[in-house]
């Protein structure tokens, strides 16, 4: 089984996650970056934490879910440890996620929700909207990182390879930038060069 400690490891090792200062793409700053795309950037390594997450179920799953982008690979590898179909939902052009391409959940299916890193759980919520719509049943949310406050979504527990929570500051009380250290925007979404 995959520790905590190793996990973290890991996760240094393949650069997902990063030490020093961030403007996170809400603008507030931190000095912990987390980017699991670069830890399922190998598809071996993939397939062993979907493996892990896996594991920690122990009730029947009929399919896997998982919202886009961050969550699809590792999603899908938890489908493949389980054996089970997988679907992803989309955001339709009035910004909601919505399912596409023929997929479809029927009612009384029980569906794992899987996430790459949790924050402020609003993502895995809108996917519980969408089983409540099908009324399918959901039966655990998985994440590789738990980074969470409360560690659950509307009341479902959630299920991590890690938990890692760390401060996350408003610009002018960050205290990196009160000593004066450079700041970069690693964030995935386009952005402007690294601001002092
Ligand atoms: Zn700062």
């Amino acid at each position: 089984m995959l520790t905590e400690k190793k996990l973290l490891k890991l996760l240094y090792e393949t650069g997902a996650v990063l030490d020093g200062h961030f403007i996170l793409s809400s603008g507030k700053h931190a000095g912990r970056y987390i980017q699991c795309a670069k830890v399922l950037e190998t598809p071996r390594r993939a397939e062993l934490l979907g493996r892990e997450l896996a594991a920690r179920i122990d009730t029947e799953v009929d399919r896997v879910i998982s919202p886009p982008l961050g969550g699809i690979l590792i999603g899908y590898e938890v489908a493949r440890a389980l054996d089970r179909p997988f679907l992803f939902p989309e955001r339709g052009v009035d910004g909601k996620l919505c399912l596409r391409r023929g997929f479809t959940l029927q009612a009384d299916e029980r569906v794992l929700i899987v996430e790459d890193v949790i924050t402020t759980g609003r993502t895995t919520h809108e996917v519980l909207e969408i089983l409540a719509d099908c009324g399918a049943t959901p039966v655990g949310v998985l994440a590789i990182v738990d980074r969470s406050s409360t560690h659950e979504v509307t009341e479902i527990p959630i299920c991590s390879l890690i938990t890692l929570t760390f401060p996350i500051y408003e610009p002018e009380a960050c205290p990196m930038c009160a000593q004066g250290l450079p700041a970069y925007r690693p964030g995935s979404r386009p952005s402007l060069a690294a601001t002092h």
